[in-house]
């Protein structure tokens, strides 16, 4: 792995210390059957973006076609201005008449084992049904309307539903509390709130409209509740303002018109993770959020009817929402859902699923895959996975190793593997390997998909050709962020101020090797600044993980008066694995050879759990609270508060 290399000097950006030389390159029977085998597509694109992106618009299905590509006065995008759509037509309707209609849409499985399947024509029914119940509500265009849902198929169904009236419609993680859910129905102003009567989560009962009713309190705009039943659950229905989705749907008609949206209307509104503060409330509109989804899903995941493709975000995320739901229905693909927790009931669960159901496209999170990896390769070693043929991570940097891990137990060693970097914000796929055509890098997102532009820079505004600094894309692309919700001034100042107002600042660092490859090396606010040298979090934490005794490591700076920061590693063991002071000293060590003294971590603490955000990433803003023993930040986005409570008390025995 990673040999050791000097800090890239002394410019004001971020120095590079980890270096990776294995290479993957497409397979040739991979490559003859991709969609996407030229790789002359990547300099048509640069050529000229706005013809790029009409092409790719083309495969949409518009009802009255569009003007203008793109109308850009920065930082305000409007993408196929006077072009008019449906984004649940394109996911469902259009389908009815080609092979698709009787294809599986939705392939269902709850945690207790119970399944369903939605062909394209069920999907087109209910969602029709839905949103003839919504209008009966009164839900028009423009309405907000919230979901606050388990993973069930009336998750996407209710959605598309909003799609197909007009409405705008916002998902709150079934995974978040009453005030989390409040705050989020309050700041859009949501007339209807749909829920459950509750979920399934390990075996027990998450009360989804117990949560809702409290939440309900302090959420005056909210006049009807719909309630899915899900697992028969004890609930209270207050008389006037909650029904069951069952009652509702009963006798709805199963047409319903889509409504003509204009390009620029808004079609969802979702809040970001808040891994780095409060979550902001992300505006994303229809037109050109249908063709990045689009497009993207069918390049990236060389998606094809013969598919079963998997991506186990929850729908509460935006990866839910662009590759689970719009952009591979819109695909006409048949996309797999479970409902569940991946060790219910044990650590087989998901490779138990890709075998039952011949997955074939895998696409997951670093935290799941450094779960996995803490588990063991036996629980994916007792299954066929040979169904398998592309596999897909986002939401975080990952380790090399663990991308070794992932190529090897879950791939076979034969599946390319496309490390995708995007944001909520972003609405699609901006950087990541094309399967056919890119050669891939362990712990690289290698390039801007085609017609994006990015970039590394100082913090000047000053273009990184090889070394690191902050990411930057430097063109509007379609599926890009209208503004924050009920904020445009943050939207201004949060993604458009770092440098002009023309070049976004997505608010991570990364580094560009000298063929231009990206290598996303955390979080800007994360920045370790450790002797005169900026570090950034991943390679530190690649450093521990590459050591076999380590599953996972977060790694954050504490104030030292002479280095400016010391800094602090806190690690998982793999499974099994004893901690003690050798094997401190011995991580410590292993740094050092890695990567250099410079980065040799003061303190290292064990845990059996990170703080994480309930979208499953690091929080290392607490754990630098911790570290530098201050009060803790935000916490109304973590996971589980108990894990912080018992690093915090571990950390001050230390
Ligand atoms: P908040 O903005 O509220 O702090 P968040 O940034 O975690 O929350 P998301 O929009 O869910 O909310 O996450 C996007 C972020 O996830 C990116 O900015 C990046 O930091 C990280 N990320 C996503 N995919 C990748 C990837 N493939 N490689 C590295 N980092 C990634
Ligand atoms: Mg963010």
């Amino acid at each position: 792995m990673p040999r050791k290399a000097p800090p890239s000097g002394t410019r004001p950006g971020i120095d590079v210390l980890l270096h990776e030389n294995r290479v993957f390159r497409p397979d040739a029977a991979f490559r003859r059957r991709a969609h996407v085998r030229d790789v002359s597509v990547y300099a048509r694109a640069r050529g000229n973006p706005e013809a790029f992106w009409a092409s790719c618009a083309r495969e949409v299905a518009w009802f009255r076609p569009w003007k203008k590509v793109l109308a850009w006065n920065p930082p305000h995008a409007r993408w196929f201005v006077g072009g008019r759509l449906n984004a649940s037509f394109n996911c469902l309707d259009r389908h009815l008449g080609t092979a698709a209609r009787n294809r599986a849409a939705i392939l269902w499985e709850g945690e207790p084992g119970d399944e369903r399947t939605l062909t394209y024509a069920q999907l087109h029914r209910e969602t029709c049904r839905f949103a003839n119940v919504l209008k009966e509500l009164g839900v028009g265009r423009g309405d907000r309307v919230t979901l606050y849902m388990p993973l069930i198929p009336e998750l996407a169904i209710a959605m598309l539903a909003c799609a197909r009236i007009g409405a705008v419609h916002s998902v709150v993680f079934g995974g978040f509390s009453s005030e989390a859910l409040k705050e989020r129905i309050n700041d859009a102003k949501a007339t209807v709130l749909v829920t459950a009567d509750g979920g399934f989560r390990r075996g027990s009962e998450v009360p989804l409209k117990k949560f809702s009713d409290e939440a309900l309190l302090g959420a005056p705009s909210v006049r009807h509740v719909v309630v899915v039943r899900r697992g028969n659950f004890p609930v209270q229905m207050q008389e006037g303002r909650d029904r069951f989705w069952h009652d509702l749907m009963k006798d709805r008609s199963a047409e319903c018109p889509p409504e003509p949206m204009n390009s620029e209307d808004m079609l969802y509104i979702l809040y970001t993770s808040g891994t780095t503060g409060k979550p902001k409330g992300i505006v994303h509109a229809t037109g050109g959020y249908m063709v990045g989804v689009h497009t993207t899903t069918r390049w990236v995941f060389d998606l094809k009817p013969e598919d079963v493709y998997w991506c186990t975000a929850d729908i509460g995320w935006v990866t839910g929402h662009s590759y689970v739901v719009y952009g591979p229905l819109s695909n006409g693909a048949t996309v797999l859902m479970y409902e569940g927790a991946p060790d219910w009931p044990d650590r087989g669960r998901f490779w138990q699923i890709c075998e039952k159901y011949g997955v074939t496209i895998f696409y997951t999170a670093p935290t799941a895959i450094r779960a996995f990896m803490r588990w063991g390769g036996d629980w994916p070693g007792r299954y066929d996975l040979s169904s398998l043929r592309l596999l897909g991570t986002v939401g975080e940097p990952i380790n090399p190793e663990a991308w070794m891990w992932y190529r090897k137990k879950i791939g076979g060693g034969r599946c390319p593997i496309v490390d995708t970097w995007w944001q909520t914000e972003t609405g699609m796929i901006l950087i990541t390997p094309l399967p056919g055509i890119t050669p891939t890098r362990p712990g690289s997102a290698t390039r801007a998909f085609p017609g994006v532009e990015a970039e590394v820079l100082d913090e000047r505004g000053r273009v990184v050709k090889e070394g690191g600094g902050y990411l930057a894309i430097r063109r509007p692309w379609p599926a890009m962020l209208q503004t924050i919700y009920g904020d445009p001034d943050r939207y201004v100042k949060q993604y458009w101020s770092k440098w002009d107002a023309g070049t976004y600042f997505p608010g991570d660092g990364a580094r560009r090797d000298r063929r231009g490859d990206f290598w996303l090396l955390g979080r800007v606010d994360d920045v370790l600044n450790v002797a005169g040298h900026r570090i950034g979090t991943m390679e530190v934490e690649s450093a521990l993980v590459d050591h076999p005794a380590v599953a996972e490591a977060a790694v954050v700076g504490k104030a030292h008066d002479l280095k400016g920061q010391a800094l602090a590693a806190f690690v998982t063991l793999k499974e099994g694995i004893q901690s003690d002071g050798d094997l401190v000293s011995q991580l410590k060590g292993h740094v050092v050879r890695r990567i250099g003294a410079l980065a040799r971590p003061d303190d290292i603490v064990f845990t059996a759990e990170l703080p994480k955000t309930r979208s499953g990433k690091i929080m290392r803003r607490l754990l630098k609270d911790i570290a530098e023993g201050r009060a803790l930040g935000d916490t109304t986005t973590l996971a589980d508060p108990a894990v912080l409570q018992v690093l915090k008390q571990k950390y001050e025995e230390d």
